[in-house]
């Protein structure tokens, strides 16, 4: 079964999707900055692109930029990205990595930086989330705050602490569940780009905001 995720994820990645020289080099020149092999997948940035492109969105927040990877990604959708990285060197790789584009990366952790955001009365159409995995659930009753009404959330990789048991307490998915302002779903995905088969199984929550939150 793992075989056939694994071709099934080599076949979608080989047709679907079209070569992006910004992208490629945004990836080979995190390599040589030593910036560890962590980005979103070439797929799972297709998906995220079509999603701001079925809402419309204007306006993106990322929590976790690294190089800029997904950064491009969503910029490339012609959406303003607002990024939040706390590492001062992953942010440079970035900023080269996103040069021209409709960025604003801000250095710093990101539960510092997002009261700040809101306190500036900011609204994101669309919110990733995707830096420390001890600060998903910080990070997602933020982004209800940051969110506009109709406005979606993404939080990468969550199933690990399901397959794991690692969660002390109730599990980011229970936690999420008992929000009201949002309607969630859990999507389980596979993927080949990691040769570790424990690691080929993931998952992300998608949630709309409530118009009337
Ligand atoms: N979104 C990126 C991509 O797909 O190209 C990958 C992000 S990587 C998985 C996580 C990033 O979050 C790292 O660059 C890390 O330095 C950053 N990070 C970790 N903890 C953070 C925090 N508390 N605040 C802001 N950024 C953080």
């Amino acid at each position: 079964r793992l075989d056939q995720a694994y071709i099934i994820d080599a076949q979608a990645k080989k047709s679907l999707l079209k070569p992006d020289s910004r992208l490629d080099h945004a990836l080979t020149n995190s390599a040589a900055n030593g910036l560890p092999d962590i980005t979103i997948t070439p797929l799972q940035g297709q998906y995220l692109a079509i999603q701001c492109q079925l809402m419309n969105a204007k306006t993106v927040l990322e929590i976790g930029t690294l190089g800029g990877y997904s950064t491009i990604w969503f910029a490339n959708t012609g959406a303003k990205v607002t990024s939040i990285e706390i590492d001062p060197k992953h942010r440079d790789v970035a900023l080269e990595n996103t040069k021209g584009l409709d960025v604003e990366i801000i250095l710093g952790a990101a539960l510092d930086v997002l009261p700040k955001l809101a306190s500036e009365g900011r609204k994101f159409d669309f919110v990733f989330i995707d830096a420390d995995w001890d600060e998903q659930w910080d990070y997602f009753q933020w982004a209800v705050k940051l969110a506009r009404g109709n406005g979606c959330i993404y939080i990468d990789n969550v199933v690990r602490e399901l397959l794991e048991g690692e969660s002390e307490g109730e599990s980011l998915v229970t936690k999420v569940g008992r929000e009201e302002k949002v309607t969630a779903t859990l999507v389980p995905t596979v993927s080949s780009i990691k040769d570790n088969s424990e690691e080929m199984f993931d998952g992300f929550i998608l949630a709309v905001v409530k118009e009337s939150k």
